[in-house]
C-alpha cells in the first residue's frame, strides 16, 4: 500500500531519551523545559525571534483571530483545508471568498480589492503546498485598506521569501505539526508573529491568561502544548534537512518523469525556497483525473484531493461560485509523497498515470463499444510492473 502520505518516525531510541528525562523530572506539561527548548531551536533554525508552540495548527489560526480582535468579514481562499475557513467561522467571523490565481491557485491579490467592504477587518491567505502567497501585494492592499493580515502557512516549515522565514510575514503566521506535515510533532502547531506585544497577549491567551499563579492578566483559554509532543519535534527537527533534502529529490524525479503528462504544476513564487511539501498535479480533465486515481488504487496507491470540496461550498458559509478554484478542485490530486519513499515506487506511480493516460487517447479515439477498457488494458501492464518491482 501507498498512501499520499506517512509520518516520518525518528529511531524509537532516540525518542526513548527524552522519554526517560520526562520520566526523571516527572514535568510532563505547563511550560516545561523540553517545549522551552523546542521552542528555542525552531527560532534558531527559522533565524526568527517570537513564536509559540500551541496544541494544534487549527488553534493557532483561532488564537491569531483572538489576539487581532477581529470582527465582521475576513477575506480568504476557498482553496485550502477546511480549517482555514472553520476557524473564521468558530470565532463569529464571516469568510468572504476571493478566487484563486490559475496559476499559483493562491488567493488572486487582484481580485482582493473588490471584495473589501466597510466590514472587512482582515485578510486570511494560505500559503497553497507551501508555496508562498503574492505577499508584498498582500500587504500593499492590506495598508492600503488598513486590514490585518493572517497567513495560514501549515505547509511551509522551511520554505523562505526573499530569504527570509515565509513565517515572518503578516501580521501573524500560523503552522501546523500534525503528524502529516513536513516537521511534526503528533499534534501541534504555532504562531509567529513580529510585534513582542502582539506575542505578550498571545502567550496570555494561550495559558488561560495566568500572569502568575493566583493572577491573570487578561481572558484566555487552554491552547498549549505539552512536553511529550515538544520530544517529538526535537527529534524530528534533527532530521528536517533530511526530510527537506529527500523531498526534493523525489519531487525532481517526479517532475522528470512526468514530463509527457498532460498535467501542470502550480507554478512556484520566484522569490522562494520551496520546501516540496505535497506533489500536487493538476491534469488537464477532470475525466483523466477520476481515471489516474482508480487505476492507482487498483494497485492500492493512494491519492488526496488536496484540496477539495472548495471552501466556499461548504454547508455553513454563504455559498458562492469561484470558477477557477471551482475548476481546479476537479482536476487536481496531490501525488504520493513522504521521507521513505522509493524511487521504484515513485516510477510505477509514474508509469500507471502515463499509461492511463496513453489508453484513454487511444481509447477515446476508437468506435464505441470497441471492447477495449482502459481497466483491462492497464491491469496486465500492472502486472508486469510489479514482478519488477
Ligand atoms: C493541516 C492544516 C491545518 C490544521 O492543522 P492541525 O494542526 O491539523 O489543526 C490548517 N490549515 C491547513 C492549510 C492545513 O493543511
Amino acid at each position: 500500500m501507498i498512501p499520499v502520505t506517512k509520518p516520518f518516525l525518528p529511531r524509537e531510541e532516540e525518542f526513548k531519551e527524552y522519554l526517560d528525562s520526562i520520566w526523571e523530572r516527572q514535568w510532563l506539561t505547563n511550560n516545561g523545559p523540553l517545549l522551552n527548548d523546542f521552542e528555542l531551536k525552531l527560532k534558531e533554525y527559522l533565524n526568527i525571534r517570537h513564536l509559540l508552540f500551541v496544541c494544534n495548527g487549527t488553534f493557532a489560526l483561532q488564537l491569531a483571530i483572538k489576539a487581532l480582535e477581529l470582527k465582521g468579514e475576513i477575506i480568504t481562499t476557498p482553496f485550502s483545508y477546511v480549517a482555514t475557513t472553520s476557524s473564521i467561522v468558530w470565532e463569529g467571523c464571516r469568510p468572504v471568498y476571493v478566487d484563486i490565481d490559475p496559476e499559483t491557485f493562491n488567493i488572486d491579490p487582484l481580485k482582493i480589492e473588490q471584495a473589501i467592504t466597510n466590514k472587512t477587518s482582515a485578510i486570511l491567505a494560505t500559503h497553497v503546498y507551501g508555496n508562498p502567497c503574492d505577499i508584498d501585494t498582500i500587504q500593499q492592499i492590506a495598508d492600503k485598506h488598513g486590514l490585518k493580515v493572517i497567513y495560514d502557512a501549515a505547509h511551509c516549515f522551511g520554505t523562505k521569501y526573499k530569504n527570509k522565514s515565509v513565517f515572518e510575514y503578516g501580521d501573524i503566521s500560523t503552522t501546523s505539526f500534525h503528524a502529516t506535515k513536513l516537521l511534526h510533532t503528533i499534534e501541534g502547531g504555532a504562531v509567529f508573529t513580529r510585534d513582542p506585544d502582539l506575542l505578550k497577549k498571545m502567550l496570555y491567551l494561550r495559558n488561560f491568561g495566568h500572569n502568575g499563579p493566583e493572577a491573570f492578566a487578561s481572558v484566555g483559554i487552554n491552547g498549549k502544548n505539552c512536553e511529550f509532543h515538544a520530544a517529538m519535534g526535537l527529534c524530528n527537527l534533527k532530521h528536517v534537512d533530511e526530510i527537506l533534502e529527500r523531498r526534493k529529490l523525489l519531487s525532481e524525479h517526479y517532475f522528470q518523469r512526468l514530463a509527457n503528462i498532460h498535467a501542470r504544476f502550480p507554478k512556484l513564487n520566484q522569490d522562494k525556497d520551496y520546501n516540496y511539501a505535497y506533489f500536487p498535479m493538476l491534469f488537464q480533465t477532470e475525466d483523466l483525473r477520476i481515471k489516474c486515481m482508480n487505476q492507482l488504487e487498483l494497485s492500492k496507491i493512494y491519492c488526496r484531493r488536496y484540496f477539495s470540496p472548495a471552501l466556499s461550498t461548504l454547508p455553513y458559509v454563504r455559498q458562492v461560485k469561484m470558477p477557477v478554484c471551482d475548476d481546479v478542485v476537479k482536476k487536481i490530486v496531490c501525488l504520493p509523497l513522504y521521507h521513505s519513499l522509493t524511487f521504484p515506487d515513485l516510477d510505477m506511480i509514474c508509469r500507471i498515470i502515463e499509461r492511463t493516460q496513453n489508453y484513454n487517447i487511444i481509447e477515446s479515439a476508437l468506435p464505441e463499444n470497441f471492447g477495449v477498457t482502459i481497466a483491462d488494458k492497464i491491469e496486465t501492464e500492472i502486472n508486469d510492473l510489479k514482478s519488477f518491482s
